[in-house]
């Protein structure tokens, strides 16, 4: 772990810029705008080859320490379940119980169950046949699913950008003045930038771009963190947190209002179709896979999973 005692941050370029663009019009005698959509973090640093960090105030060094360990983890859950489903969808072995208890719990897809006709079939370890080339069936949501999975392999093993949330003192949210220590504390994480979302924080609505219009993920907004809230959670609870909003940033997935959330009786009852495009679908099964036993299998398991997930 690197040692966090000397404060290497440096100022963020937009804040320099935004900076700068002020002391010049001050030096002038030009106008200088109150810009209401300045940032709140202004400072970033970067905490290992592949972790750097936004914040205002300098986060605690085990925030940071825990930072690293969740962001390296989150990296290497998603190697090696991006492996699981390769070893099904490209090598054709057979699906592993474990691989059919978590589809059963996270995306609903049970054997021989179509999704209310939206599958053609649903076969674990169907032979190979042209004719199932053509049409929707277990093979394919395992393959879309497996290609989920290795975008968010490779962008969480290249490299992870967090923005602290900083309840306490933020006074900036959504690009918007807020009372600082008024916005809720309790808040893990949220990605911005979906058109007409309301700002988990602020409550606001924000008008960015319509999600249907997003093509790219870096389109969507920087994942936003409490540094000081995970810092309390388990390594294996933080990288999930991690992986659900990666999957918001770069595979576009929301929370169906709060269904998508796995402590959500409903997210039970969510359709293929709704969890192939839900966060917590993907992060917990994610997170399944790699601990090798159903995590979130039942609402109840809210108490122990949420926060302090283990590997067995
Ligand atoms: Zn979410």
């Amino acid at each position: 772990m690197p040692d966090f005692s000397k404060d290497i941050s440096i100022k963020k370029p937009t804040a320099a810029l935004h900076d700068a663009n002020l002391a010049i019009r001050g030096k002038l005698g030009l106008q200088v705008p109150t810009d209401p959509r300045r940032g709140f973090t202004d400072r970033m640093e970067a905490l290992s080859h592949s972790v750097m960090i936004g914040y205002k105030n300098r986060p605690s060094a085990a925030e940071m320490a825990a930072t690293v360990v969740a962001c390296q983890l989150a990296g290497r859950v998603m190697k090696k379940v991006n492996d699981q489903f390769a070893s099904v969808s490209f090598l054709r072995k057979s699906e592993t119980q474990l691989m059919k208890d978590v589809l059963d719990a996270h995306f609903g897809l049970v054997e021989g169950d179509t999704a209310g006709g939206y599958l053609k079939d649903n076969v674990a370890d169907k032979g190979f046949s042209l004719k199932s080339i053509k049409g929707k069936d277990r093979r394919w949501v395992i393959e879309k699913l497996r290609r989920n999975m290795l975008s968010l392999s490779f962008h969480l093993n290249t490299g992870i950008y967090l923005i602290d949330i900083d309840a306490a003192r933020r006074d900036i949210s959504g690009g918007q003045a807020v009372a600082a220590g008024s916005i809720k504390s309790t808040t893990e994480a949220y990605v911005g930038n979906v058109k007409d979302a309301k700002d988990p924080v602020t409550g606001r609505t924000t008008s960015w771009k319509a999600a249907s219009d997003i093509t790219c993920g870096f389109t969507r907004g920087e994942m936003h963190v409490s540094f000081k809230e995970m810092a309390t959670y388990s390594p294996l609870s933080y990288a999930r947190v991690i992986i659900h909003e990666a999957t918001h940033k770069y595979l576009n997935t929301t929370d169906h209002g709060n269904d998508g959330y796995a402590h959500s009786a409903q997210y039970r009852t969510l359709s293929l179709t709704d969890c192939l495009k839900n966060a917590d679908s993907h992060a917990w099964a994610a997170i399944s896979l790699y601990a090798g036993a159903v995590k979130m299998k039942e609402q109840v398991d809210y108490w122990t999973d949420w926060k302090q997930c283990q590997k067995p």
